[in-house]
């Protein structure tokens, strides 16, 4: 490190520097996103509540209510009143702490020592860290022909040591939504925990299945369901990191509680110790300010362009892996392999992402994406058409 501080000036010439190598989502070539740029509200919010620190909650009351109340709206949305939870760094955080919650409990009220949970191949990759990390065996289920967890497979893979069924309401990768009324029956019959990931489509599925879109039931009005995971850092315009987990009661959070001796609260259930509170203030405020009004809103804005998208996918020539159910549109061109489609895509300065199953192009198209982004998309896929 330097001996001597340097100027202000001479510090912020070189993180400008630094600042200009990053892409921004105001470009409109982000296209493999699944944050968008956070609203305007969210970042005054953020730096207002900027040294809060809740893992000391007892110096910051005021912010540990906004998380009790950012809490309850997302509960609001997810059909549960008071649940029990945390805003924390995102949908790793929040699947870990539902994972350690399930196992621990299995092992304290079951005697369960060798614990197995069954999740959809299209899982996302937190569960196979929390694999690793809490000592559970991942069972991993086979997807039907919609890319949706196979119910048949999930009843006959059921054993004395499942513990747990995890479904996704929004995969990472398509954006399909598991039989999650299948899966809550199969839970209480089984006497085990549904949990469900919803950390992309939890601030999409509720706005849209209210205007009328044809949506399974994904939430906790269904009995099997007993937590939560939801994203505001994705589709809910928070900022960085905001996640959100949700018990339907306390028993899940005093099942990972540890003594916490020298802070102003004595138990702590969280995995991380001093904790971001500006999240929870500007998660609080982004959904207050927007309402049920402004997401609904924003959702119904991002699929009707991805239902553009995909409709004139289709008349150019590509194929589409499947109709889209939520704002993600995966694609392959007829004639060329994905890889070197994404290659050519990036020559032509569009920075897409691809999915691993099955191998495709994969579009998400978050609200910094306008209508003549995609348009400007679209002339250039008509242009690789006729090329290749
Ligand atoms: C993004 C995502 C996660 C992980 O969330 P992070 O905020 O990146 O930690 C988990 N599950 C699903 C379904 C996701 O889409």
């Amino acid at each position: 490190m330097n001996q001597k501080p340097i100027s202000k000036e001479e510090l912020f010439k070189e993180l400008d520097y630094y600042q200009s190598m990053n892409c921004k989502y105001t470009d409109g070539n982000i296209l493999g996103s699944m944050c968008t740029e956070p609203h305007p509200i969210a970042k005054e919010v953020f730096i207002k509540f900027f040294e809060s620190n809740l893992g000391d909650p007892g110096l910051f009351k005021g912010t540990l209510a906004l998380e009790t109340k950012a809490l309850n709206l997302l509960g609001s949305i997810l059909s549960i009143k008071n649940p029990a939870g945390h805003i924390v760094t995102g949908g790793t955080e929040a699947n870990l702490m539902a994972m350690r919650a399930i196992k621990n409990i299995a092992r304290d009220e079951k005697g369960i020592t060798k614990p197995e949970i069954i999740v959809p191949k299209s899982a996302h990759f937190s569960f196979k860290k929390a694999e690793d990390m809490l000592g559970f065996k991942l069972i991993e289920g086979k997807l039907d022909e919609n890319y949706s967890l196979d119910i048949d497979f999930v009843e006959n893979s059921i054993n004395e040591n499942t513990i747990a069924i995890v479904g996704i309401a929004g995969t990472t990768e398509l954006g399909m939504i598991d039989p999650i009324p299948q899966l809550s029956d199969l839970a209480v019959e089984n006497d085990i925990h549904l949990h469900v990931d919803a950390a992309f489509g939890g601030f999409s599925i509720p706005f849209l299945k209210n205007i009328g879109f044809d949506l399974p039931d994904f939430d906790f009005s269904l009995p099997g369901v007993k937590s939560m995971t939801v994203d505001p850092h994705k589709m809910g315009l928070a900022p960085i990191p905001a996640g959100g987990i949700l018990f339907r009661d306390k028993h899940y959070l005093d099942a990972m509680s540890v003594d916490s001796p020298y802070l102003t609260v004595k138990h702590q259930s969280t995995i991380v110790g001093t904790r971001v509170g500006a999240t929870s203030a500007a998660t609080y405020a982004v959904m207050r300010h927007l309402g049920i009004e402004g997401y609904t809103n924003r959702a119904k804005e991002a699929m009707d362009k991805s239902l553009f998208l995909s409709e004139n996918l289709k008349k150019l020539g590509y194929n589409l892996v499947v109709e889209p159910k939520l704002n993600i549109v995966a694609f392959n061109h007829p004639n060329i392999e994905t890889d070197d489609f994404a290659n050519i895509l990036e020559d032509y300065g569009w920075r897409t992402s691809c999915s691993s199953y099955p191998k495709a192009i994969r579009v998400i198209v978050t609200n910094h994406l306008t209508h003549n982004n995609l348009v400007d998309f679209l002339k250039d896929l008509e242009e690789i058409m006729d090329k290749f």
